[in-house]
């Protein structure tokens, strides 16, 4: 069965005027029923009274001659009221005088009682109204009438009131249908539409769509309106994520082509200048093994400083060599366990940790999908840096690995100089160091080749330290 929620706006509209309309209907025809039904007792014991009064004076003169036949024959006269269903007089003492029965004849009622003084008490029982009334004459107490009137007419009347009810009760059930049909559509109608309106939206996600306008000036006229305008505000909203979207999409593919781009000239430019450089450097060589000495002083200090600058060269240029090789020469990701990794980083730091009594110490360490030669690169770059800036105490250094939600947290830290906040960022770049080679040897390449690793897995890396402080390297990676 449809429950009447499921109703359509029209069906609804048009149950709710019915009902209404059918309720307000069958209130007033109940309340005229029983309005009717009081006015028309009212009205019959107004006309049983006037009845009474008139036949009890006509009856006066038969009672005080004690003429019976002639009371009787007056009392006949009621028979042209179909109403009356019997009539009496009786002596002042009660006793029947005469009297009238519709259907025939019978011996008179017992007079019912009347209240000494009062002239007249009536009654309704069994469908019938009774009314007695006492008669007098020049003051005195001469008879008493008693009428028995049927109903029926009230009843008549009550049933021809329901006819009359019961098709007016039709006829503006219809009314009220047929109405809610023809307002309804002024109401459903639009709303139909914006129903229509709003499905297709969200069917085709198409927001350029807008529900028809109302020609009507009411709350349905404003709801489209509004309709409309949110539909506005999103399609622009859509519009500008779009081309933000666009937007960001192609600086990102900008950065990785100028990223791309770089990456090809520090690979030409290294590869290219290492044949020529080679061959600057060995004759440099060349020249300083064989004329060592044989020139003068000036000579030989000249040479070292060419052979010494062209090996600087060579070492930087390697350095970049390996810089543009993390992106170039990267191996597929495979699981690797990362205490294999660490265990080869250290083996390639032995020679540095042997020397300066470092302490290297690490956390149970997770199997991840990676690069494991790069990933053991980073490891001995952090750990490398941390053994190499340390400071009157011997280093210590310890690797971390925690999982956050999704990735994991690797952290290499040391309890060496540490590092000024202010370069915290400028530490990763190529090429960029805080202390001089006499200082601490090195070239500065790399945490960028770190940073540059970290990245293609997806990761982050960052340094928390403060000067004197030692230094926290943190790298992620996605789990
Ligand atoms: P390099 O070690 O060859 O100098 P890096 O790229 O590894 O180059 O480091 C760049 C600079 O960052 C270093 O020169 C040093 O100033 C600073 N640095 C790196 N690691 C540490 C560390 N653990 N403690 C203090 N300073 C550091």
């Amino acid at each position: 069965m449809t429950r009447v929620r499921d109703f359509s706006i029209t069906q609804k509209l048009t149950w709710m005027n019915m009902l209404v309309s059918g309720t307000a209907l069958l209130l007033a025809t109940g309340a005229f029923l029983g309005y009717a039904r009081v006015v028309y007792r009212q009205t019959m014991v107004r006309y049983l009274t006037m009845r009474a009064r008139v036949v009890g004076a006509n009856c006066v003169s038969a009672v005080l001659f004690d003429d019976p036949k002639g009371a009787g024959d007056t009392l006949s006269a009621l028979r042209a009221d179909e109403h009356i269903v019997g009539a009496w007089v009786y002596t002042p003492q009660g006793e029947p005088f005469a009297g009238f029965w519709r259907d025939g004849g019978g011996s008179a009622p017992r007079m019912p009682a009347i209240a000494k003084g009062k002239p007249e008490a009536f009654w309704f029982a069994n469908d019938q109204l009774m009314l007695i009334r006492a008669i007098t004459f020049q003051g005195k107490l001469t008879a008493f009438v008693f009428f028995e009137s049927d109903l029926n007419e009230l009843r008549e009347r009550q049933v021809r009131y329901l006819e009359i009810g019961a098709l007016v009760l039709l006829a503006s059930l219809l009314t009220a249908f047929l109405a809610s049909r023809f307002f309804g559509q002024f109401v459903a109608r639009p709303i139909r539409a914006l129903f229509d309106t709003a499905r297709a939206v969200s069917r085709d996600k198409d927001f350029s769509i807008r529900a028809a306008a109302t020609d009507s000036h009411d709350e349905i006229e404003v709801l489209v309106r509004a309709f409309n305008e949110m539909l506005e505000q999103i399609q622009e909203r859509d519009e500008a994520v779009r081309k933000s979207a666009a937007n960001l999409a192609e600086k990102v593919q900008e950065l990785a082509r100028s990223n791309a781009d770089l990456e090809q000239f520090a690979y030409i430019a290294s590869h290219d200048l290492q044949e020529p450089l080679r061959t600057v450097a060995s004759f440099a060589q060349l020249l300083q093994r064989r004329y060592k000495g044989k020139l003068d002083s000036n000579a030989d200090e000249f040479i070292h400083y060419m052979v010494d600058g062209a090996s600087r060269m060579q070492g930087l240029i390697n350095d970049l060599l390996a810089f543009s090789r993390v992106g170039s020469r990267g191996k597929e990701f495979a699981p690797t366990d990362f205490a294999t990794i660490v265990e080869l980083a250290l083996s390639n730091l032995q020679t540095a940790i042997a020397e300066s009594h470092a302490e290297v110490t690490h956390d149970p360490l997770p199997t991840l999908k990676c690069d494991g030669a790069q990933l053991a690169q980073v490891f001995q770059n952090l750990v490398g840096n941390g053994i190499k800036f340390h400071n009157s105490q011997s280093p210590h250094v310890h690797i971390g690995a925690i999982r956050k939600d999704s990735e994991w947290v690797f952290s290499v830290k040391d309890n060496g100089i540490g590092i000024d906040p202010q370069f915290n960022q400028r530490i990763f770049e190529v090429f960029q160091r805080l202390h001089t080679r006499k200082e601490y040897p090195g070239s500065g390449i790399g945490l960028s080749i770190t940073k540059k690793i970290v990245e293609r897995h997806g990761g982050r890396i960052w340094v928390e330290s403060r000067p004197g402080e030692g230094a926290n390297f943190l790298f992620t990676l996605p789990a």
